[in-house]
């Protein structure tokens, strides 16, 4: 059963914006000694803003923007967002159409015809086109049209406000390890992760390496495991993880649906909010 004090805990967490979905997880959450964070839309803003534009020569710089935002059209991911935003001409979906997006790679659509291939280095040779190497910080969108190389944006995405803070918090109330996993390259994983602090990371992960690396930390860590996620890709890391908490502003439905605990804001901080309030009410409870 249930103590009456839970209630109360859970309360007082709402009231702080953090949506609690039983008793058993706060006290999850105090014996917690591993938090794992996804890293876009979690630990960084999840909005990323165009900051070059490189075209291979045949295209100018407005069409090979405009090529990957129409790719991008239908899809939802911050990367895809941000292509959309930069790009000045309007979107006609009449264009685009035979769209797939690929989990952890970008997305694949024929655009006026053409075929046009919009994401990482691992969708370039999935699709057999060799791009130049790009050893930029930040996250670099390659495009290829019918096969073909067609140039590369750099996107960057910062972290959040409140994530250096978070991560120094969370060692302050009895986390031992942080962890970060991301699809993202090495080089931007490695930036992020030395300017918050976080002490592991692992860099160009599939949804599936999410899930090995979840099972393998569950396996190797004393106490709980949480895992934090905007549930872009992430959703079955997190109904893993002794405790799922997901992103509620940013984070996707199936997120909110897999996720035992749900932060209304977005913001890393308040884990370690939540962590008090779960040992505060089990003091009460014992
Ligand atoms: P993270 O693990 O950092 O939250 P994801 O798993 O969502 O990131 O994506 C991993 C990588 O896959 C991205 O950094 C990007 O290179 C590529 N990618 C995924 N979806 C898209 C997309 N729609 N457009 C372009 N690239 C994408
Ligand atoms: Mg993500």
């Amino acid at each position: 059963s249930v103590p009456l004090s839970f209630f109360g805990g859970i309360g007082g967490a709402s009231k702080c914006g953090i949506l609690v979905k039983g008793g058993n997880y706060l006290e999850a959450l105090a014996k917690t000694e591993t938090v794992i964070f996804d890293k876009t839309g979690t630990l960084t803003r999840g909005t990323f803003t165009v900051t070059a534009v490189h075209p291979e020569s045949g295209f100018t710089r407005e069409q090979l923007l405009e090529d990957a935002a129409l790719a991008e059209r239908y899809s939802d991911h911050p990367i895809s967002l941000s292509l959309q935003a930069a790009c000045t001409s309007s979107l006609d979906a009449g264009r685009v159409s035979g769209v797939e997006e690929i989990a952890g790679h970008g997305v694949l659509a024929q655009v006026d015809g053409r075929r046009v291939a919009v994401g990482n280095r691992r969708l370039m040779e999935r699709q057999g086109v060799s791009a130049a190497p790009c050893e930029l910080p930040g996250t670099i969108v390659y495009v290829a049209v019918d096969g073909a190389y067609a140039g590369h944006i750099v996107i960057s995405d910062l972290p959040k406000e409140d994530a250096k803070a978070a991560i120094a918090d969370l060692k302050a109330n009895g986390v031992k390890k942080t962890v970060m996993l991301t699809g993202d390259t090495e080089a931007a994983a490695k930036a992020v992760a030395a300017e918050l602090g976080v002490d592991e990371y692992h860099a160009e992960l599939l949804p599936a390496d999410k899930v090995e690396w979840m099972e393998r930390l569950l396996a190797s860590s004393g106490g709980k495991t949480a895992f934090v996620g905007d549930g872009i890709n992430d959703a079955p890391v997190l109904t893993r993880a002794d405790i799922g908490i997901a992103m509620g502003a940013l984070g996707s439905d199936a997120a909110i649906e897999a996720a035992d605990i749900v932060l209304m804001d977005d913001k890393p901080s308040k884990i370690a909010t939540a962590m008090r309030i779960s040992r505060k009410t089990l003091r009460i409870a014992h």
